[in-house]
């Protein structure tokens, strides 16, 4: 599959100019994506108005549709799947997991019901809770799952009514514009627009006249600006930002049992989710034999090229984040961190970093305080549970967490502490199409998934009826 055209209206689009897409596994530009234009966006966003009317009137044609992006996503996985490795570097399985995963997103999100609450029926009036489609919705995504968070927009928005302009990340554009040439035939043109661009087509698109609701995924500091370009025309808003999710070991677990299941945790995707494990609290006493387990597991895993028989894990995405986690890493060092396993670049062309397992350090060292976003992670020690957790909390990041323990009750107490939009139990990254998901403090605004999910891409409307004639 090489179609990497622009969806406008329906049609295959060119850009006005053009930008080469590099593959992270060689560091080499492997194929070009279009460029578009300003006139180009004033295009998709006049299309996707156009398609408005159309577009709501029948939810169970609209539900169809969404079902039968899914089985078309499904029949060009294995043309879908290789291309999200070229721009990502993600292995192959995990590529093909992804693009699963957006057609069961789908699916879930197609059999979702838009509520209608009735608050009050009497004899005299009734008054209705509805839910109204918000008009076109501008899409933004970033590049570590390029395909999965684009169809979290893409599937309730289209579902409550709205039609949508979507841009990908400049480092993964391909899968985004693949997915939707294959879609053009499904869905009536207009209604899903996919552009591609630099992070100032993204500028362009919050500040577009156009849109009432911008739905984006992507580093806190973008979200920020995204929220500030929203405000002038009051554009509806979800943020789903950066974490720097903390897990919390308590002093009861079998650190052989539990090892595995951390690390990838951490380590899945390259370190390069926004919700993966990127601090890890231990008990004093437990902290040497975990760390043992975590390096040996770090020293195991295959890294390579996507393609690769057997690889684990594949390179960084990009040039800028794979300095960012050199420096993170480096700094740490400085800072008399411990490295157990890895710390440093693979050594071969490409983006590839070494698993690495960092221990000696604690909070006012950037690996600790920031995003790193790859796969450096590091192990602190504490003595008391309440420290652990509220050094957890002490931060602006609230995207998720987890408690590990032999008694699920006692980690839920205390996960239940943790200030953040999921608290998970004796796992991690486990995320699902029908439960919300979303970020507290800085990690974002509004959530992504379910009906709540659904939601934000409506606005209410209440409905109050008085039930004697007009005249009378
Ligand atoms: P990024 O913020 O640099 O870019 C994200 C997208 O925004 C890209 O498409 C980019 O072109 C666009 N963009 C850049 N500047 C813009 C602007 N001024 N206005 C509008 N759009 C603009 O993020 P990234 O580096 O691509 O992604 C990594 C970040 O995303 C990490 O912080 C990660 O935690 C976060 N993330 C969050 C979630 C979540 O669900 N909470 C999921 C995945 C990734």
């Amino acid at each position: 599959m090489t179609d990497f055209s622009m969806t406008i209206d329906g049609k295959a689009v060119a850009g006005a100019s053009r930008f080469g897409v590099i593959n992270p596994a060689t560091g080499d530009v492997f194929a070009e994506a279009p460029d578009a234009s300003r006139a180009q966006l004033d295009d998709a966003m006049a299309s996707a108005r156009a398609a408005l009317r159309p577009w709501q009137r029948d939810v169970e044609q609209r539900r169809k549709a969404l079902r039968s992006c899914a089985e078309a996503i499904k029949a060009k996985a294995s043309e879908l799947a290789p291309i999200l490795v070229r721009e990502q570097g993600k292995p192959i399985k995990d590529a093909m997991g992804e693009v699963f995963g957006a057609a069961v997103w789908f699916e879930v999100t197609a059999g979702l019901e838009i509520p209608v609450e009735v608050v009050s029926d009497t004899p005299e009036n009734r008054i209705e809770v509805r839910r109204r489609p918000l008009g076109v919705v501008a899409a933004i995504t970033p590049w570590n799952y390029p395909l999965l968070l684009a169809v979290w927009k893409i599937a309730p928005a289209l579902l409550a009514g709205n039609t949508v302009v979507i841009k990908p990340s400049p480092f993964t554009p391909l899968t985004t514009l693949a997915v939707g040439a294959v879609l053009r035939d499904v869905l009536p043109a207009g209604v899903l627009n996919v552009i591609a661009g630099g992070d100032s087509l993204g500028a362009w698109m919050t500040s577009h006249p156009v849109p009432r609701k911008i739905s984006f995924t992507g580093s806190i500091e973008t979200g920020k600006k995204v929220a500030a370009s929203a405000a002038p025309d009051l554009k509806r808003l979800t943020l789903e930002l950066g974490g720097n999710d903390a897990a919390i070991v308590l002093d009861d677990v079998k650190v052989d049992a539990l090892a595995e299941k951390l690390f990838w945790g951490a380590f899945q995707n390259c370190g390069q989710v926004c919700s993966a494990i990127k601090r890890v609290y231990v008990p004093e006493k437990l902290e040497a034999p975990l760390v043992e387990r975590l390096a040996a597991l770090a020293r195991s895993v295959k890294v390579g090229d996507g393609f690769e028989e057997g690889v684990q894990m594949g390179p960084l995405n990009n040039r800028p984040q794979f300095e960012r986690v050199s420096e993170l890493v480096e700094e740490a060092k400085q800072r008399g961190a411990r490295i157990a396993a890895g710390g440093a670049p693979l050594g071969r062309k490409g983006y590839f970093y070494s698993p690495t397992i960092v221990t000696g350090v604690t909070e006012g060292v950037r690996l600790v305080d920031e995003e790193q976003f790859g796969p450096a992670l590091p192990v602190l020690t504490y003595r008391k549970l309440d420290d652990a957790v509220e050094r957890a909390n002490r931060t602006n990041f609230g995207l998720s967490g987890s408690v590990w323990s032999e008694s699920p009750e006692r980690a839920a107490e205390v996960a239940s502490r943790l200030e953040c939009g999921t608290a998970w139990v004796n796992q991690h990254l486990a995320i699902v199409p029908f439960a919300p998901f979303g970020g507290a403090k800085w990690s974002g605004i509004g959530v992504e998934n379910g009906s709540w999910g659904l939601l934000g891409f409506t606005e209410i409307q209440t409905v109050n009826v008085a039930k004697k004639p007009a005249g009378s």
